[in-house]
């Protein structure tokens, strides 16, 4: 590799003489062109991950370390006095996912490529992604998230399909992202346009026609479906998925031979969630089409779907009306008719049918009994879904579940986050953990090494440096890096309890109003987007924004406590805030979260959780023992419970506890009514004491007390740095590559 003939070819002129944009296009080209000589050798069989969401965030830097060339390209840079972290500024991050699950699926095309497997990622080629957060009056705005450029990763194919709904025929052309492998081959992410897209439709924020199909398909992801036409656009958009995915897939499996009746040879389509779910009644419709027989299509291909299970939440397992898929694809509704009623022939029991009494057809019933796995994320998850949630479907398809507990790409997450700490394990233990995760544990043995725990601490350090600075070019905002940072970033939503957390700062507030000062300074710092249409989360956001305002102008309080939101959360900014952060909040309600991912990242760059026993924190602490987490509030057992007697009265805790009240009545207090929206902060207070459906008050003391405590061991460096450590050493079993290798061997053989 040879930057300076690289760009005196494409541009004729020296490094040095290049713009920063030039130098991105020349490695742009490079990575590209290497990578296509990394593609991976046809097999028979192929995976097809089939996923609404893609988070991959910046690909530079990740292609180049995977490519093994990030320190060659880096040096080189540098000695004709270019920074490679300017370059990667260039890059726009393409915001394809709304959270997790997203981001899992962008982590685990990184593994399926390490670990050698022909796997491909199917989507969809969102223009405007989700949306980019705007803050304006302590309020969350939405404007579009452009990041398609002439100099982006998207890689145009000649393959178009024609995808036809009731009232239209449009043409999906397919584009290819390189998904490089770490030192191994490449594979692709397919993500699929409608051809007649037209991005000007789009006006005033967020807004367009949503019925203007032909030009709005593939504009956003989960445009908002509060109204009939949005819900209807969302079932245009998974049926356009789903059904270039299943031209792609039988053409792909035609082309190596296969005669269809054995597509379970040559497919496996792993359905990531519900959302690409009508690729089932897609494959059996087309199957027939060619000439198979209903049930031998049937078969053929519930012998080659999987799918995943990434919620309990009732709201989010899709249910869509009979009426919908009807005015859009009527084509699948003979063949759903057809799959309910081999359900009714065969069990007498409503809660497994496809089709309900309301005539709704639930996606997910769809997924269980026309697939041969089903699998959860997490082991309480999975547990919760065994006897609980899908028990009368596991009482039939035992066989069928399985766990797979979600990982993180340690590439991404560690080696290009936080190259300092990888540098310093690499100087422990050697490089082995890279490609395999579980080396880490061999750090334990510098559990007592003060020299090592030192140099965890100025590392740690080191990236709070880097994060303030970052936090002032970004946002203008300047934070203490001497204080404690404790953070919470993931999705705003109420199951995830950033109202508690914001219920512990203004508690935190009222103590150093009264004189109790902490002995270390304490920064919070929340990044979140809330769904436009989530009313209650844009208040949670409102009430957030105004705690960092008042603070940040009470000179009584800002020197020991202070409030930070970020703009636009994405994994741009995951990557400078998890390697400083100390500790990290994971403080869902127990059974709430299916497994999370942010814990696992947090973890492998040695913060400390502060977390409930859910998802899998309840893996983490089994790892690392009860020394090197704070767990606090109730089981998931006790939650469960408290739902199904409908026993909980936030009330009562509202009025019986004084600390609760307290914190509660502030948010409608005149310190805040002065700053805030009237509305929304009396909407929150109203749904807190009404209601507090995912019940932070019952968790709400011993969740004070843990946190004192978790802040009273930080003042112990040494014996602080020792939970870094363990918690970086258990991580290895958070690594994607050991998921991965785990649905390879149980579910996908490939
Ligand atoms: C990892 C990640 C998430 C998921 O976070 P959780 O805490 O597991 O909900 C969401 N968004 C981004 C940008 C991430 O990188």
């Amino acid at each position: 590799m040879n930057l300076s003939e690289i760009m005196k070819s494409e541009y004729n002129r020296s490094v040095s003489e290049c713009t920063n944009e030039e130098i991105y296009c020349g490695l742009l080209k490079l990575v590209n062109s290497m990578a296509e000589q990394k593609k991976a050798e046809p097999s028979k069989k192929k995976l097809y991950y089939i996923s609404a969401e893609f988070l991959i965030g910046k690909l530079l830097s990740n292609n180049l370390i995977n490519l093994g060339i990030y320190d060659e390209v880096k040096k080189q840079l540098a000695e004709n006095g270019k920074d490679i972290c300017e370059i990667e500024e260039l890059e726009n991050e393409p915001s394809l996912g709304n959270g997790g699950l997203g981001r899992l699926a962008a982590c685990f095309l990184d593994s399926i490529a390490t670990l050698g497997l022909n796997g491909d990622g199917v989507g969809l080629n969102y223009h405007f992604g989700l949306f980019r957060q705007v803050f304006k009056d302590n309020a969350q705005t939405s404007i579009p998230d452009p990041w398609i450029t002439d100099n982006s990763w998207l890689n145009k194919t000649d393959v178009t399909y024609s995808v036809k709904f009731r009232n239209a025929t449009v043409t999906s052309r397919m584009y290819d992202i390189n998904v490089t492998g770490y030192d191994s081959t490449t594979n692709k992410l397919h993500l699929f346009d409608i051809e007649s897209v037209d991005e000007s439709i789009v006006e005033d924020g967020i807004s367009f026609d949503k019925e203007d199909i032909e030009k709005n398909l593939t504009l956003f992801l989960y445009p908002d479906d509060s109204d009939d036409a949005g819900r209807m656009l969302r079932i245009y958009q998974q049926y356009f998925m789903v059904s270039s995915a299943a031209q792609l897939i039988l053409d792909e499996c035609v082309a190596k031979g296969c005669n269809l009746y054995d597509l379970a040879d040559y497919a496996v389509i792993q359905i990531n969630d519900t959302h690409p779910t009508m690729v089932i009644p897609e494959l059996i419709r087309l199957l027939v089409e060619r000439g198979l027989e209903m049930d031998d299509a049937i078969e053929a291909v519930s012998k080659s779907c999987a799918y995943t299970n990434h919620t309990i939440l009732a709201e989010a397992l899709e249910k869509w009306p009979i009426a919908y898929l009807k005015q859009v694809v009527p084509q699948l509704m003979p063949i759903i008719e057809v799959l309910d009623d081999k359900v009714r022939r065969k069990y007498d029991e409503p809660k497994l049918y496809i089709i309900d009494k309301d005539e709704r057809v639930h996606m997910a019933h769809i997924d269980i009994h026309y697939s041969y796995s089903v699998n959860g994320v997490a082991s309480l998850h999975t547990d919760i879904l065994k006897n609980e949630e899908l028990n009368h479907f596991y009482k039939i398809y035992p066989e069928k579940f399985n766990n797979k507990t979600n990982g993180i790409t340690f590439r991404r997450w560690l080696l290009h986050s936080n190259p300092q700490l990888t540098e310093l394990i690499t100087s422990l233990i050697g490089e082995g953990f890279k490609k395999n995760a579980d080396e880490l544990e061999m750090l334990l043995k510098f559990k007592e090494d003060k020299e090592v725990l030192k140099k965890l601490l100025e590392i740690k350090d080191s990236k709070k440096a880097e994060l303030k600075n970052y936090l002032v070019k970004k946002q203008n905002v300047s934070i203490n890096e001497n204080s404690i940072f404790d953070i919470q970033i993931k999705r705003l939503h109420e199951y995830k309890r950033q109202q508690l957390n914001a219920l512990y700062i203004i508690h935190k507030y009222l103590e150093i109003k009264a004189g109790k000062k902490p002995s270390t300074p304490i920064t919070v710092i929340f990044g979140a987007k809330a769904a436009p249409a989530y009313i209650i989360a844009q208040d949670i956001i409102h009430l957030i924004l105004c705690l960092q305002e008042l603070i940040s102008n009470d000179p009584e309080v800002n020197p020991y406590l202070n409030v930070v939101m970020v703009e636009n959360y994405n994994v741009t900014y995951a990557e400078k805030l998890i390697p400083a952060c100390d500790i990290s909040e994971q403080i869902s309600l127990a059974s709430k979260e299916a497994s999370g991912t942010g814990n696992m990242k947090f973890m492998l760059n040695g913060a400390v959780t502060l977390g409930t026993e859910d998802g899998a924190n309840v893996e983490i602490h089994e790892l690392v023992g009860d020394e090197n987490i704070y767990i606090f509030g109730d089981s998931s057992d006790t939650v469960v419970k408290r739902y199904k007697d409908e026993s909980y009265k936030a009330k009562d805790y509202y009025t019986k506890n004084k600390a609760i009240k307290r914190a509660v009545d502030f948010i409608t207090g005149e310190e805040l009514m002065k700053l805030g929206d009237e509305e929304r902060l009396e909407r929150l207070s109203k749904e807190l004491i009404g209601k507090d459906w995912f019940m932070t008050f019952p968790d709400f003391d011993d969740y004070v007390k843990t946190r004192e405590q978790a802040y009273s061991d930080y003042e112990n460096r040494m014996e602080w740095a020792e939970k870094m450590l363990v918690n970086i050493a258990m991580a290895g079993y958070f690594s994607s590559d050991r998921t991965i290798a785990e649905y390879n061997n149980d579910i996908w053989k490939l």
